[in-house]
């Protein structure tokens, strides 16, 4: 008898062979990854990836960063987890982020991103004494029950309740208003109907789980005006957009000041870590201040290794042109893409920001609802992706999945990109 492939054995021992639901994904079940390095992953057939995916975007300075494997390895050395008191890591790492994020004046470490929505809401909650929390069509916080709904919802859960698990009190479903992105009309009634019971509005500032949605010139600016008139919390919700189109995040671009912000990714560049920052009065009301209500804990946060990846990460951010770099392969990736679209008469929207971009299968303009996202052609999108794996590229093939350049892609990269789309898009159409 054959041995059993990882796969397989994966499969017996795993649930469904994957340790994240987003990680399923039809077609690719028998996916075993065995190497990564730059800009690239290896599977276990020895087939080479350029990798588009990116984990879902964390590692900005691309795969194994040297420095930040050095930094880690290092710190892996010299200092574990002791699970008391501080560490200097901890301590010039809090002082970065707030030095770097306009709206941050405390912050505190989590383990992923998930976590530090949760608590945004939570400190939100035990501040204002309220229930409800706003938030928008397309945009995901992380697995938590307050916001675990209407990220990419069928076109008949538009403007329902569209919960992404079961389990999920209906209660806590209830306490969540789902607004259309970029509607202040709606904004503006959901505050005139709740505005007393309103206590945060959570958002992307760029709903980048469907890939890109911009804000429209004036919306971020109403959400700060609604929410302080109403003294709700503003949480931006900066997992994704936070150091990879700023070091400063997305509120540093727009000019407009959350409260509170989450943060997450490409802090460390793929080592598991989040953040919250944000007020000062809001942040000390968590239980890491002495006598303050709203409880936070977690065995990780700040564990050194992963506190050495991020001070390595942000260094290298603010020393070698990363932004530079990923900012114009980007603009080089969606300008030959529309070309390609155009050449081959596929009605398709080359779209992002920065370094991250997404071709949405429809005519244009450019989306800016996640509506608008209900033309894409989603098995056009899904089917040339899969065929872009047969070209050595790896976009992830789940609709309306957005795509990341790092710091170790390279021009010639964006050529292999371009001419794979080329062909991948010709076979999908015929
Ligand atoms: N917020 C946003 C915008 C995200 O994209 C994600 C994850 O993709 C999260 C929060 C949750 O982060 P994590 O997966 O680290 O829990």
């Amino acid at each position: 008898m054959r041995p059993m492939s990882l796969s397989q054995r994966a499969a017996q021992v795993i649930p469904g062979g994957v340790n994240s639901g987003q990680r399923l994904i039809p077609g690719l079940t028998d996916l075993v990854v065995a190497a990564t390095e730059g800009a690239r992953f290896t599977d276990a057939q020895g087939r080479t990836y350029t990798d588009y995916h990116a984990a879902f975007g964390p590692p900005l300075l691309g795969h194994n960063d040297p420095d930040v494997a050095a930094a880690v390895a290092d710190a892996g050395r010299r200092i574990d987890l002791t699970g008391v008191g501080v560490t200097e890591g901890e301590v010039e790492l809090a002082e970065e982020i707030v030095r770097l994020v306009p709206s941050v004046e405390k912050v505190l470490l989590t383990s992923t991103g998930s976590e530090a929505t949760f608590h945004a809401l939570r400190v939100a909650r035990a501040a204002t004494g309220r229930r409800l929390v706003v938030k928008f069509q397309g945009c995901y916080h992380g697995w938590h029950d307050s916001v675990s709904l209407n990220v990419i919802s069928a076109p008949d859960k538009v403007g329902t309740r569209d919960p992404i698990s079961a389990g999920i009190l209906p209660e806590v479903l209830d306490a969540t208003l789902v607004l259309p992105f970029n509607d202040v009309t709606a904004v503006r009634q959901a505050f005139a109907d709740h505005g007393d019971d309103i206590a945060a509005v959570i958002l992307e500032p760029v709903p980048h789980n469907v890939g890109c949605l911009l804000p429209e010139p004036g919306f971020l600016q109403s959400l700060r005006d609604e929410t302080s008139k109403a003294g709700s919390v503003l949480i931006f919700d900066e997992v994704i957009t936070g150091f990879r189109h700023a070091l400063g995040g997305w509120q540093a671009i727009s000019g407009v000041t959350p409260d509170l912000t989450a943060m997450g990714k490409a802090i460390a560049n793929g080592y598991p870590v989040g953040a919250l920052g944000g007020r000062a009065d809001l942040m000390e009301l968590f239980s890491t201040t002495p006598g303050a209500p709203a409880f936070f804990a977690g065995t990780y946060n700040g564990h050194p290794s992963v506190v050495a990846a991020a001070h390595a990460t942000l260094r290298k951010l603010q020393t070698e042109p990363v932004h530079d770099h990923v900012f114009r392969l980007g603009a080089a990736i969606r300008t030959g893409l529309a070309e390609i679209f155009a050449e081959l008469g596929v009605p398709a929207v080359a779209h992002g920001y920065g370094s991250v971009f997404v071709s949405y299968f429809m005519d244009g303009p450019e989306p800016t609802t996640y509506a608008d996202l209900l033309r894409n052609d989603a098995s056009f999108f899904i089917g040339y992706r899969r065929r872009l794996l047969e070209h050595g590229v790896f976009e992830l093939p789940l609709n309306l999945k957005r795509s990341h350049v790092s710091y170790a892609h390279t021009d010639s990269d964006v050529d292999e990109l371009l001419t794979a789309t080329r062909a991948a898009v010709r076979d999908t159409l015929t």
